[in-house]
């Protein structure tokens, strides 16, 4: 095939937060597009409009641009085969007249039946064992001749009652489908809107898809699609199911395993790189070792053909390594305008000031190794960003200490800080350890204290290294402060 005419499209339905799982599939349909020189596609299928959600459409762009996937033609851009919206299509009569001419052709018709005996037919077909479908009731019926208030309700689709259905998809090859297993599905709702099967059909085709990828659950939809190409005189596209994912139960991947939404796993402080990185290898490898690849290494070495057959499994544990890879591998201003980003997106409640990039240059190089996700950053490097340290003043007694013992320390901490100069990481260790050795107090005991007294926090990044950051003024009056509060806490006691 011609690769300039190549388009491939993502056609989500906005029911919500998009799921990670969808979110894949666009990505594979872009890298697919875009290895290949093609136009990668957004149409948004609201059709079900009870299912659809306000702001879901939004929130599936905004997921897709997040990670770095751009598009050519979409709801929001506009392009030459729009509207790319099929509520808006079907304002258009794009559908209607598809059905129409499958009308005038026999290879639809009006179905009148009523809810209740379409019910009482499942139930029989249940009972019976039989797979329940509809019985094709209407289908011999003239009732395209009856008056317009008596062709009630929907439009189905007159499926070939023999034969095979047979399709080559591009990752699982040829497969072969028995017509007569398929009941005559409806294209037309009640409603006036097609259903997904109609609509789907008829806009890749109006939107000259030559390739679609999608999520191996419509499967099942496949030979009702190429049926419905075929009627309506179209040439199907190529298509390629990509494979499920699961959870590591092998289960399907649901709230109860963790965030499932791109915007979760943003505001747990995963990095965009890091999480397409990630999102790729579900399902498609290169080899049987590469696992760190760059965009564009993403989008020249990807092939549908190495797509996998078998499903996927989400290891969030894998997701976080490659997430602190990317954070290790950061260039330092990269690292720091991915948490200021991350920071207003997500705005830390504790932080009473605004994390200045000086302060971040460094203190960024203390934490980078020790951090898998920027969520884990804030924690961290509290002590820098409020105002006040709030701690319990009991911190500040260490293991085999006492009240008195770490007030003595605290005390004589003071004025050995006051003579530091420079007051550096090196110059700080070196004064500390003689202190320590002086009060005859482990260094850990005395660096515990100190830690609880600078930063108020248990864990924090190497203390002489915090401390030099702090400075000796803020330093000295931290040291200050928790002399009192140990004081007025002793007091009580
Ligand atoms: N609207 C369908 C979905 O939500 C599209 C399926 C397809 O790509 O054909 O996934
Ligand atoms: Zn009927």
């Amino acid at each position: 095939m011609n690769s300039i005419n190549m388009r491939t499209r993502f056609a989500p339905s906005p029911t919500g937060e998009p799921h990670v799982g969808n979110i894949r599939t666009a990505v594979f349909a872009w890298l697919f597009a875009r290895n290949n020189n093609g136009s990668f596609i957004i149409r948004v299928e609201d059709t079900d409009q009870a299912r659809s959600v306000e702001g879901a459409t939004d929130s599936i762009l905004q997921s897709l641009s997040w990670l770095g996937v751009d598009w050519d033609e979409g709801p929001d851009k506009g392009g030459e085969y729009g509207p790319y919206i099929q509520s808006e299509r079907q304002k258009q009569g794009i559908y209607s007249k598809a059905v129409e001419t499958l009308i005038d052709s026999n290879q639809a018709y009006y179905c009148s039946c009523s809810t209740e005996r379409l019910d009482k037919l499942r139930k029989t077909q249940i009972k019976s064992s039989k797979p329940p479908g509809y019985d094709g009731h209407c289908r011999t019926k003239n009732i395209n001749q009856l008056p317009a208030e008596l062709k009630s309700q929907v439009v189905r689709f007159a499926m070939p009652k023999s034969g095979v259905t047979e399709v080559s998809d591009t990752i699982r090859g040829t497969i072969k489908f028995e017509n007569a297993l398929i009941d005559d599905f409806v294209i037309l709702k009640s409603d006036g809107f097609p259903t997904y099967h109609l609509a789907n059909v008829v806009d890749d085709h109006a939107m000259k898809i030559s390739h679609v990828i999608r999520a191996e659950e419509w499967l099942p939809s496949l030979p009702r699609h190429i049926n419905l190409y075929n009627a309506l005189g179209f040439d199907p596209p190529i298509f390629a199911h990509v494979p499920i994912i699961l959870a590591p139960d092998r289960t399907k991947l649901s709230k109860r395993h963790g965030a499932t939404s791109i915007k979760e796993f943003r505001s747990k402080g995963y990095l965009a790189s890091a999480m397409l990185n990630f999102l790729c290898l579900l399902g498609w490898s290169l080899d049987d070792k590469t696992e760190i690849f760059t965009v564009k290494e993403l989008i020249e070495f990807f092939s549908i053909e190495r797509v996998s057959k078998s499903s996927a499994i989400f290891d969030n544990k894998k997701l976080e390594w490659m997430n602190g890879h990317y954070i290790r591998e950061f260039e330092q201003s990269k690292l720091i305008g991915n948490l200021k980003k991350y920071w207003t997106d997500f705005p830390v409640s504790t932080f009473d000031i605004e994390p200045t990039t000086s302060k971040l240059e460094a203190v960024v190089p203390l934490i980078k190794d020790r951090i898998k996700t920027l969520e884990e950053a804030a924690p961290m490097i509290n002590f820098l960003f409020s105002e006040t340290l709030s701690y319990d003043p009991e911190m500040l007694i260490q293991k085999k200490m006492d009240y008195k013992s770490t007030l003595y320390a605290l005390n004589e901490v003071l004025p050995v800080i006051n003579e530091i100069n420079p007051f550096n990481a090196n110059n700080i260790e070196d004064n500390l350890r003689l202190l320590a050795d002086k009060l005859s107090i482990k260094p850990g005991q005395l660096f515990g204290t100190l830690r609880i007294a600078a930063t108020g926090q248990r864990v924090s990044p190497p203390l002489f290294e915090s401390l030099e950051i702090i400075g000796k003024d803020k330093t000295v009056e931290s040291i200050s402060l928790a002399v009192q509060k140990l004081n007025s806490h002793g007091d009580i006691n």
